[in-house]
Order: C-alpha cells, then sequence, then structure tokens
C-alpha cells in the first residue's frame, strides 16, 4: 500500500526523525557540487537544482520547477558516515615508567539518511555483506548501522554517467530503506508517494499527514521512475563478464588506458562500494603521545600491494587499473557474491580524464584489439 505526502510533509518528516532523535544528514549545494552533510530541513536541500554529468564533467544548473531532490548523485556517498575516512583507533600516552594504551570510545550518533538512492542501497548491502558478514565485524559500522534510519527517494531523472538500470540496481528502490518516496511535480501540484519498508518507517509516516495514494498518483510516481530508467547516461552488458574479465587479462586495451589513467585514486574515493583501509601510527613532535588512525586507501597507490621483498606488485598504472575494474566486476564475485559496482556512474564522472568503466567494458568484450 503506498501513501501520499505533500511538499510540507517533508519538512514534517525532518522534525519528527529530529524529535526521535536522529542527526540528518542529506544532499545540499556547497562549493559547486551537491553534497552530503548535516541538514535541518527541506530548506537545506538542493531545492530547484539538477546536475550536468559526464565524462570527467560535473556542473550544477537551475531546474525549471523547485523539486527538492531532482538532480542524481554527486561526489560524496554515504559510506563516510559508516567507514569513515579517518577513524582514531587508539591512542598512547607515555608515562613516568612507561606508556598507557588509551583506548578510542566510538559512539556514532543516531543518523536519518535523507535522500538515499537506490544504488547506494545496493552499495550500502555490498559494504554489509564485507564489513558485517565475515569473521572481522567493523565495529564502528556495526555500531553505526544499526543507529540508521534511511530515507530513500526513487530518482527521478537519471545522470549523464547513471547505468543503475543494467546492474539492476536502481531507479526504483526494492529493499534497504526504512521510508522511500518518489517525488512528483506535475503543474501546479508537488507531491511524495511514500512506501513504507520498516515497522520504522511506518512509524515515522504515521506521524506526519500523509493521505492513501490515489491510483493516478501512484501512476504518476511510476512514470516517473520508468522514464528515469529509459533516460540512463551509459549501460554495462553484464553477460558472463567475470569470464570475459578473467580471459582477457592481457587484453592490449589495459595498456592504452593506462596511457590516460593518472592513478590518482579518485575513482575509489567517490565509489559507494570500495573499502580498502591502512593504517598509520602519528607520534606528536614533543613524543609523549601517539595515535593509530585508521585511513581510506586506494589500490591505484603504488603502496597499496607492497610487500618486503619485490616491493610493490603492481608498479604500473595498467596493473592497477586492470586490477581495480577487475576487482569490482570480476574477482568482487568470486569474493562476496555480488558484483562490486552498482552503476552510480561516480567513478566517470570524477575522473579527471573521464575513463569510463562501461566503455573500457565494452572495448575488451568488443575484442578491440
Ligand atoms: S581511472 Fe581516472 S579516477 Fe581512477 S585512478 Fe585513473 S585517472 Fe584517477
Ligand atoms: S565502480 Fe564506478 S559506477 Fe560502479 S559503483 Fe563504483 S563508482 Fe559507481
Amino acid at each position: 500500500m503506498s501513501w501520499v505526502i505533500d511538499r510540507s510533509g517533508v519538512d514534517a518528516l525532518c522534525r519528527v526523525l529530529t524529535a526521535r532523535g536522529y542527526a540528518l544528514v542529506g544532499p545540499t549545494v556547497r562549493d559547486g557540487a551537491i553534497v552530503y552533510d548535516r541538514i535541518t530541513s527541506s530548506a537545506d536541500l538542493p531545492v530547484g537544482w539538477t546536475d550536468e554529468q559526464a565524462g570527467g564533467a560535473y556542473r550544477l544548473k537551475p531546474r525549471n520547477d523547485r523539486a527538492l531532490f531532482g538532480y542524481a548523485v554527486g561526489p560524496h556517498s554515504w559510506k563516510k558516515y559508516l567507514l569513515p575516512p579517518r577513524l582514531t583507533l587508539w591512542r598512547a600516552e607515555r608515562e613516568a615508567d612507561g606508556f598507557v594504551v588509551l583506548e578510542e570510545s566510538h559512539d556514532p550518533p543516531r543518523l536519518a539518511l535523507i535522500g538515499a538512492r537506490s544504488c547506494e542501497l545496493r552499495a550500502l548491502a555490498i559494504q554489509d555483506r564485507v564489513l558485517l558478514e565475515d569473521a572481522c565485524v567493523d565495529p564502528y559500522y556495526r555500531t553505526q548501522r544499526d543507529r540508521l534510519f534511511v530515507l530513500a527517494v526513487n530518482c527521478g531523472q537519471a545522470g549523464g554517467t547513471c547505468f543503475c538500470a543494467s546492474m539492476d540496481a536502481g531507479p526504483r528502490a526494492s529493499s534497504g530503506y526504512d521510508l522511500a518516496l518518489t517525488e512528483v511535480v506535475a503543474g501546479e501540484r508537488h507531491y511524495f508517494v511514500a512506501d513504507a519498508g520498516t515497522p520504522a518507517g511506518h512509524e515515522v509516516l504515521n506521524a506526519v499527514p500523509h493521505a492513501t495514494a490515489t491510483p493516478d498518483e501512484i501512476g504518476m510516481a511510476d512514470a516517473v521512475i520508468a522514464r528515469t530508467a529509459e533516460s540512463m547516461g551509459r549501460s554495462l552488458d553484464t553477460t558472463d563478464i567475470k569470464r570475459l574479465l578473467y580471459d582477457n587479462l592481457d587484453h592490449p586495451r589495459w595498456d592504452q588506458v593506462a596511457q590516460r589513467c593518472l592513478a590518482c585514486g579518485n575513482c575509489t574515493m567517490v565509489c559507494p562500494t570500495c573499502f580498502c583501509t591502512t593504517v598509520e601510527q602519528v607520534t606528536k613532535l614533543a613524543g609523549a603521545k601517539a595515535e593509530q588512525v585508521r585511513t581510506w586507501d586506494s589500490c591505484f597507490t603504488l603502496d597499496f600491494s607492497y610487500v618486503h621483498g619485490p616491493g610493490s606488485l603492481r608498479s604500473t598504472h595498467k596493473s592497477r587499473y586492470r586490477q581495480w575494474m577487475t576487482h569490482k566486476l570480476a574477482t568482487w564475485i568470486d569474493q562476496f557474491g555480488t558484483s562490486g559496482c552498482v552503476g552510480c556512474g561516480r567513478c566517470i564522472t570524477w575522473c579527471p580524464v573521464g575513463i569510463d568503466i562501461t566503455e573500457e567494458t565494452a572495448a575488451i568484450r568488443g575484442g578491440t584489439r
């Protein structure tokens, strides 16, 4: 069963979630992009803004309506809240007769993710698989994951680099949310069709003014999502993709892409499923305090594959790009039983030279040698 809330209902949802102790994080315009940050009401959302995205290109432009969620995903993903880019693990302090190790206590806030997209929910599920389901559970991720309320928004427009439809990851959220909205702006009417995915979502929806959605309203919302699926900027043919990549480790395309790749690591930083981290020990100059910090790492750095003896196992850009793409689309399936790519398109948009995972896959499939 679906319900409908009007434009003011979004602010009512924000108030209800805040009253239940959630800090709201959601999309907002900053530094020429739509990023995720703390918000308090719909006034903080990118009202009337949209984005244009292409390989290596992103810019905001005004919409001709007052849509709240009329844009595709930006450079941030929700992983920055669950797997922070920098997290202190422990500290040590020198004492008269040695040193003492102080455990860092992590007490992340209850967070309501406002406006999570279908591909992002799929990415969260993939990170759950990696960080929660094997022998080594990430305790920070576990705690923050248990303190989330997910308010999803079905995509009302596809970005120029999106290909979630071909990865079976969108644009309609099918699971992983408490409440999902579809925004409809039709002439003078501006409303949201709402579906609850959990009892918590039902409870929050019941606390704001809502009505049962009519067949017409549901039909309008379905049409919004169908149009989005039809207008994806990219697609990726996943047929037998694991075999395709395993059989082409020596394909000359890897040399061609390596001539363009800067090994900057942008693609891994923006990717919502990349999860690699490293640890650093930092000592204060006076030598009395030290700490161990976990930070995001990238398979594009020389040190990532460094081992004592031979040194870096992937010393060339070619070997690093091949490792990244083959892991995303093939070895990830062997490791975790799922693709490591949800088709969000971020790695294409935010690659400074516009390298495109869909184009590289197609080139290998096409057998261009
Ligand atoms: S593919 Fe693009 S974003 Fe990724 S490391 Fe190479 S140049 Fe940087
Ligand atoms: S590999 Fe690229 S398109 Fe796929 S999930 Fe990561 S950033 Fe998105």
